[in-house]
């Protein structure tokens, strides 16, 4: 009575019995004045999808994380549907259509717009793991999961109440099978069925748990939160490509550092960025690593790209920083000893979650143009306004500067540089002679780098400067 009374006051539908087999499962229908979704949020390509599907006759919906997005006001930054439609039959509807994955089939239909190319995931309802039972490892794994089933079905193998919601355009409605309506009221993350269950299935829901909590600032609810400090060592089954796109998206969520913070608070950080967790541990590494995920958050959060690559480069760069010096100190020359600092570092990071090659590329030209800003004589800092990836070296040189890591007021010279016409930068190179600017920071401070210069010759440092400008590749 008094439930029922709370739920009418809250707007909110009885809360459905968490039964994760979702055969019986019936959805409670959330009406516009409810739910109040902006229309105007939604992208007209997923809606186009819903559209197709239903008058060939399918049940289509929005679902997943975009109708989570939608109820919060916030705008999806992508559209999944959900059809009990299979692969075949839906790329049969759509002539720009692509069957993808194998553990987990799925179909991309690419829509190509003024801006940039928009892909909606198109997925065939799922059923639960009961009836799948074949195809679980010995731990709980699910390792295929293509058999098909019902609405409530694929409803109740989804991961938390709030991403198992269907929107469908046309009605307007929600369809809520997990009281993720009330969920969301309440800023609740909460696993359905039952949560140790469904992390050993799928360990990395540990790590969506986390995301999403940083994400929407929601409390993880206790049933759901207890077992991730018991179970957090089965994230190592996991396949590394995964790992990676699900860290890759708690740092691009514009919540990094506090999904970084919320992962150690889990316990759940161990092995994954190994270098991370030896940065934390270091004061003044700590500082570079906040201010780069700080720096990240307010780029995205301002709509800004971020890209994976610089994002790395960043993470890793104390770890890196100390290799080097301790090379150079060791005796071996500054750019020999940032090379193999960079394959160390790489080859570390790599034995926890491996930076995929195309972002390892982005990571060494930005890592190795560095030592380039110290050089501001002569054509050297027209060459370097040259390099291909210039802009994000200055970035990543740019942050260095406010953490010490390099000098503060060479930030502000490249800046001015980068700004002045023709005779204005001639000025600038002539006063850099003099402004009294150590050279460097790294790897072995002023003087050293000083005594070190100096025993060089000048084709010695011509040498050295192409290539760096060639992005650290040898011809
Ligand atoms: P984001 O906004 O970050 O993309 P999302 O919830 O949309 O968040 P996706 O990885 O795009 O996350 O997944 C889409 C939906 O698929 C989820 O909302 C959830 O319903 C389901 N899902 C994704 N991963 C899992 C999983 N590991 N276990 C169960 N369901 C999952
Ligand atoms: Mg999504």
């Amino acid at each position: 009575m008094i439930t029922k009374f709370l739920d009418r006051l809250l707007r909110r539908g009885p809360r459905p019995k968490s039964n994760q087999s979702g055969a019986t499962l019936v959805a409670h229908k959330v009406h516009k004045k409810t739910h109040r979704i902006n229309p105007g949020l939604l992208s007209k390509n997923a809606v186009k999808v819903t559209h197709t599907l239903q008058q060939a006759g399918y049940k289509a919906y929005i679902v997943g994380g975009a109708v989570r997005d939608l109820v919060l006001g916030i705008a999806p930054k992508d559209f999944d549907v959900a059809t009990n439609a299979t692969p075949e039959q839906v790329q049969k509807l759509f002539r720009r259509s692509r069957l993808i994955g194998r553990r987990f089939q799925i179909v991309h239909v690419t829509f190509f717009g003024k801006e940039r190319p928009e892909i909606i995931e198109v997925s065939t309802f799922r059923a639960v793991l009961e009836s799948v039972g074949e195809h679980v490892a010995e731990s709980g794994r699910i390792l295929r999961d293509n058999v098909w089933g019902t609405h409530a079905e694929d409803a109740a193998r989804r991961d938390f109440t709030i991403n198992a919601m269907y929107y469908d355009p046309a009605s307007e409605t929600v369809l809520d099978y997990h009281g993720g309506m009330a969920d969301i009221r309440s800023k609740t993350i909460r696993m359905i069925g039952n949560p140790i269950k469904r992390y050993r299935e799928d360990p990395i829901r540990m790590l969506r748990a986390i995301r999403f909590a940083a994400k929407t600032n929601f409390q993880i609810e206790s049933e759901t939160r207890k077992p991730i400090a018991e179970l957090g060592d089965l994230i190592h089954d996991v396949p590394s490509a995964r790992l990676f796109d699900e860290i890759l998206k708690l740092l691009m969520s514009g919540h990094a550092w506090a999904g970084i913070q919320a992962l150690h608070d889990a316990g759940l950080h161990h092995g994954l960025l190994p270098l991370i967790d030896k940065a934390l541990a270091n004061d003044q590494s700590a500082q570079f690593i906040q201010r780069a995920l700080r720096n990240t958050d307010e780029r995205i959060q301002a709509g800004k790209s971020v890209s994976p690559g610089f994002l790395f480069a960043s993470l890793l760069w104390p770890d890196l920083e100390q290799r080097w010096q301790a090379l150079v100190a060791g005796g071996m020359p500054n750019l020999p000893a940032l090379h193999a600092a960079i394959d160390d570092t790489i080859a570390q990071q790599n034995t926890g979650i491996s930076v995929q090659r195309r972002h390892e590329g982005d990571m060494r030209d930005i890592w190795t143009m560095q030592p380039g800003f110290e050089k501001r004589n002569g054509r050297y800092p027209y060459r370097l306004l040259e390099v291909p990836r210039f802009r994000a070296g200055y970035d990543f040189m740019l942050l260095r500067s406010q953490v010490g890591s390099c000098h503060a007021s060479l930030g502000q010279w490249w800046t001015d540089f980068i700004h002045a016409d023709l005779s204005e930068r001639e000025n600038l190179i002539a006063r850099a002679k003099d402004d009294g600017l150590p050279s460097t920071q790294t790897p072995a401070g002023p003087n050293k780098r000083r005594r070190h210069r100096s025993k060089r010759s000048n084709s010695e440092a011509e040498t050295t400067l192409d290539f760096e400008i060639n992005g650290g590749k040898q011809n």
